[in-house]
């Protein structure tokens, strides 16, 4: 048993764990990952002698006045990092729209695959709500007590003057009301953009965060080099890390937290979770704290990753590191038509050291998986995975199936094995739901959550907006 009391204890490495330790590692701070691999869904694994990324594969948000870029500057690391010229190719029924930062170039794109007389005006709204909402510094949102209520009610009104009624619109209304008789291709696309960024379809969203999710090619688009579980490896470099050790009970004491692990007991006076709101509740005995994570409805959202290493010497064509496939129909048990491909960069001596290392995900229905019999299960996956790789080779040409040398692919049941975790990404905010939305701070005090099911978001951005709020609780 370690006796001394640790300042803080981090639980889990995910973008929300890294980020909050990065910034308070002048504290005695120790920080707990389950699995052999750091990052989570953000994590780099090894398999078969190759690496893949698990999930998130773009980096966006490393610019100037930007939560990201302030954090890592904070932390004093840079990370190894490049630009995406192209942040992504879509391709839907042959035709090619290149996601650029450059405006105008994308707008001309755009008008030849999805032509409507009001691009421009939808495009541009889009685009400058995401900017003002980028430069807004004092977004906050807490809860469980009146003072936190105060200052979230305060940030609120701060942010209602600066979008006025735009923030009560819904994404849906704008949409119709500016790119009226919308054809299904180009609802399509902005769907499976927003599936992408935001977890769901423009029905479920507002406008501010319809912007959000579709902007996020507006701003550099970033590659990390050695794969993105290397940025976690240099943030977390200087921090006491704990990684292939599971926290498998957390008890209140009087001024600390008891944390019992599969291999040793600690105490911390602060205890930040970066599991998600959903699966919290069994670290705990108290019945409050266990009725409090409980309290959070499931979010039934996951990710159907395949993991594809290809063959490097017969591939003609150059690859881009992002590319989205969107079909007509959605695939098979997936919610969605479309799926998103990441390709390691040919000059990634890590990712790319015999063969390009290949990831591609779609959207799917956690328990779906969850309660699949084993031999179904085994089925439906090949059926997923062989409809996608079908789908996959059918829009590059030059790629052929006796290139693939490897092919694997998870499910929510594979999450949760590796990282805890049977969904993936938490629930876009809306008017309705918000005051449902966790927050980093919950009512016991020194508790305090992080990550993608936590305000305000999955995904860099999202969840740097939620660690630069929960600073301000551990250090104002
Ligand atoms: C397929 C896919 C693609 C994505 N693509 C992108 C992308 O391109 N760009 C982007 O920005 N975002 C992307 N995202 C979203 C992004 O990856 C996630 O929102 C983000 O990584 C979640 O971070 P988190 O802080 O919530 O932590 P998580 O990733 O959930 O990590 C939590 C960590 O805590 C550990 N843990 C949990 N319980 C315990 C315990 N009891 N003891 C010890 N450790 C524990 C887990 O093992 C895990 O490592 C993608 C997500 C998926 C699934």
């Amino acid at each position: 048993m370690s006796t001394d009391i640790k300042d803080i204890a981090v639980v889990g490495s995910g973008i929300g764990g890294a980020l909050i330790s990065a910034l308070n590692k002048d504290k005695d701070l120790i920080l707990f990952e389950k699995d052999i691999n750091l990052g989570g869904c953000a994590s780099t694994f090894k398999k078969k002698g190759n690496y893949f990324n698990a999930g998130a594969t773009t980096f966006v948000g490393y610019e100037d006045n930007h939560p990201i870029k302030n954090i890592f500057d904070k932390a004093s690391f840079v990370p190894d990092i490049k630009k995406s010229e192209i942040a992504i190719r879509i391709i839907q029924n042959g035709k090619t729209l290149d996601r650029v930062k450059d405006f105008e170039e994308f707008l001309e794109n755009l008008n030849e695959i999805y032509p409507h007389k009001n691009n421009r005006i939808f495009w541009t709204k889009i685009r400058d709500l995401d900017a003002r909402f980028w430069q807004f510094k004092d977004l906050y949102f807490a809860k469980h007590s009146l003072s936190s209520y105060i200052k979230t009610i305060s940030s609120n009104l701060k942010l209602f003057s600066i979008f006025g009624f735009d923030i009560l619109k819904s994404a849906d209304s704008f949409i119709d009301e500016t790119l009226n008789d919308i054809t299904k291709e180009y609802k399509d696309f902005i769907n499976s953009q927003l599936l992408i960024t935001l977890q769901t379809t423009s029905n479920e969203v507002s406008l501010i965060s319809l912007a959000l999710g579709l902007s996020y090619p507006f701003h550099d688009v970033f590659y990390a080099n050695g794969g993105m579980g290397a940025i976690f490896d240099g943030l977390l470099k200087d921090i006491d890390v704990h990684s292939k050790e599971e926290i498998l009970n957390i008890k209140k004491e009087k001024d600390f937290f008891r944390i019992i692990s599969n291999k040793n007991e600690y105490k911390s006076k602060k205890v930040i979770l970066n599991s998600t709101a959903y699966d919290s509740s069994i670290l705990f005995d108290d019945e409050q704290i266990k009725k409090y994570y409980n309290s959070f409805s499931f979010s039934d959202q996951s990710a159907f990753v395949i993991y594809m290493s290809l063959k490097k010497e017969n591939i003609k064509e150059e690859l881009l590191h992002h590319y989205q496939i969107i079909l007509d129909e959605n695939i098979p048990n997936s919610i969605s038509n479309s799926f998103f491909i990441s390709i390691s960069s040919l000059d990634d001596k890590k990712m790319s050291s015999d063969s390009y290392s290949i990831t591609i995900s779609t959207h799917t229905k956690a328990l779906y998986w969850k309660n699949l019999l084993q031999e179904d299960y085994e089925k439906q996956k090949t059926l997923t995975q062989e409809f996608i790789v079908n789908e996959f080779l059918k829009n590059f040409t030059s790629i052929k199936k006796e290139d693939i040398k490897n092919c694997v692919s998870a499910t929510s049941k594979t999450f949760k094995r590796y990282i805890n975790r049977y969904n993936c990404g938490g629930k876009a905010i809306t008017i309705k739901n918000i005051l449902q939305t966790p927050s980093c701070n919950t009512p016991f005090e020194n508790l305090h959550n992080v990550g993608d099911t936590i305000f305000a978001g999955q995904g860099w951005p999202g969840i740097a907006l939620g660690v630069e709020i929960l600073n301000k609780e551990l250090n104002d």
